[in-house]
């Protein structure tokens, strides 16, 4: 009770917060507090924000999330596994393991009083906690993977998991009830009602469906099919009695919207579910598979579930490819006094020469010769031929001889997973240090001012003399032009 009676505590202070006393929270800086799945969690060592980033002690992936850690002093390495997956993580290297696939992390782990702390999205990320930073109240709530995920193959019953006939209809022979999560070892019941749910409504503006609540409330989501659809638990809400739209469940055992003009969702449904139990379930019927994103905002009391169309499988991609500078810009001058823009072309004419015979890739490059495009000229392109991905090659130049190695970069959001999945296959290809893929310091017009993916990659270093000799190579061109190549193929999903 005693964790139940903080997280009450945690409601009563966003009330306060939001009464215009935000200011007073703000003279401090409060420690983290850290919600999973509604129950406050109290690690040893408290969670604390370095710069933005807020970092945890990895043991709460053992303690509450049935992980097992291991470290290893003499590495200073971390695993965390659970027989299905495997993360390992290096004190101090941004370069995490998941798997054996390399994933960058925005802090590197670090130690503290004996604990070693990670960066908490990270933890989210590579370990599929959904997770959720409150700012206005200074607190993360992280819901846990539905276990076992129901909507896939592996959840015992894959005719038809069902979504339980929704209120009052359970079937004894689902036992803990269609999504199994009332009942797993492990999951915690909120005993408590800490949310009022006041609507529930299709935005045809934003694709989303929006519920409205006050208080605190710990959504569960989870995909379901045959037929299509999204179901949404709402485990420590209560429908207000001034629900809209309303609907007596002493009369019925749920209400129902008819949803016109949306391309995939037919209808909303609602319902109070579960066995022991009940509490209020959304089912989203869809048409066809769409994906979506939930989004939590306890500040402004709305959950929303924004409809996402699946990617498209188109028959023909645009690429296109940009050797960066050029003509009179010779780019970077190597220590053997060789140009950068030379570099560039050679590998982006070996990946053209890879990718002549791909028929779903029209491939468009920016220059095909020692001649100068403005970086006006190369985006303008871009967006005007509606490019699906963008890729500029360089290599990179600075003033210390000992910097040296391989990097990615991005600007927009929308460009990190493509930075990452090019990155993972450029960097091993290049055979140099590892540095990472990044989002720039500094707002490059090809990756700011594209309108698709677009990533920027500096092969090495030409200023170093460990990389500048390979960079002439031709088997490092070959291998990077390789991997370029495999990489554009991977994003679109055509390899
Ligand atoms: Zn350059």
């Amino acid at each position: 009770m005693k964790k139940w009676l903080s997280l009450l505590f945690v409601v009563a202070g966003m009330l306060v917060l939001s009464s215009g006393m935000a200011h007073a929270a703000k003279a401090e800086t409060p420690t983290p507090k850290l919600i999973l799945d509604g129950m406050e969690l109290e690690p040893q060592v408290p969670p604390f924000l370095l710069n933005s980033t807020v970092m945890v002690p990895v043991r709460i992936a053992t303690e509450n999330l049935g992980y097992k850690v291991d470290y290893d002093n003499s590495k200073k390495q971390v695993t965390v596994s659970n027989g299905k997956k495997k993360l390992v993580m290096t004190v101090d290297k941004p370069t995490a393991y998941l798997d054996g696939t390399p994933m960058q992390m925005t802090k590197p782990p670090l130690i503290k009083s004996n604990f070693t702390l990670i960066p908490l999205r990270f933890l989210g990320e590579s370990l599929g906690v959904q997770v959720f930073w409150d700012n206005q109240i200074k607190s993360v709530f992280m819901y846990s993977p539905s276990t076992p995920d129901p909507g896939s193959e592996s959840g015992g019953k894959p005719t038809d998991p069902s979504d339980g006939g929704l209120i009052g209809v359970v079937d004894p022979s689902e036992g803990s009830g269609g999504s199994g999560e009332e009942t797993s070892p492990g999951t915690v019941v909120p005993p408590a009602v800490t949310g009022n749910l006041n609507e529930i409504y299709y935005d045809p503006g934003t694709e989303s469906v929006v519920l409205k609540y006050d208080g605190l409330i710990v959504p569960r989501d989870f995909k379901l099919d045959n037929p299509k659809r999204i179901v949404i638990d709402v485990p420590n809400g209560r429908y207000a009695p001034e629900f809209v739209p309303a609907v007596d469940f002493s009369l019925t055992n749920e209400g129902y919207i008819p949803v016109e003009g949306h391309e995939a969702l037919r209808s909303i449904r609602y319902s109070m579910f579960g066995t022991d139990t009940k509490a209020p379930r959304f089912v989203l019927d869809l048409n066809q598979a769409w994906d979506y994103e939930l989004s939590n905002d306890p500040g402004a009391g709305t959950l929303t579930i924004a409809l996402k169309r699946p990617p498209e499988d188109k028959s023909l991609y645009t690429v296109v490819l940009d050797a960066g500078h050029g003509g009179t810009d010779p780019g970077a001058i190597s220590i053997s006094k060789k140009a950068e823009k030379d570099f560039n072309l050679a590998v982006v004419l070996k990946v053209k020469a890879i990718l002549e015979g791909e028929e779903r890739i029209k491939l468009i490059l920016t220059r095909e010769d020692d001649t100068y495009p403005t970086l006006t000229d190369r985006y303008t392109l871009a967006n005007s031929v509606q490019a699906d991905i963008f890729v500029s090659v360089h290599a990179n130049s600075h003033t210390s001889p000992n910097t040296n190695g391989t990097e990615t970069y991005y600007t927009r959001e929308d460009s990190k997973a493509f930075a990452q999945l090019m990155h993972s296959l450029f960097a091993p290809a290049t055979g140099l240090k590892d540095n990472g893929f990044r989002k720039h310091s500094v707002n490059l017009a090809v990756t700011t001012k594209t309108t698709m993916p677009a990533i920027l990659l500096e092969a090495g270093y030409l200023s170093s003399s460990i990389d500048e000799p390979k960079l002439w190579t031709e088997e490092l061109q070959n291998r990077v032009a390789q991997a370029i190549a495999t990489g554009i193929k991977m994003q679109l999903n055509l390899q």
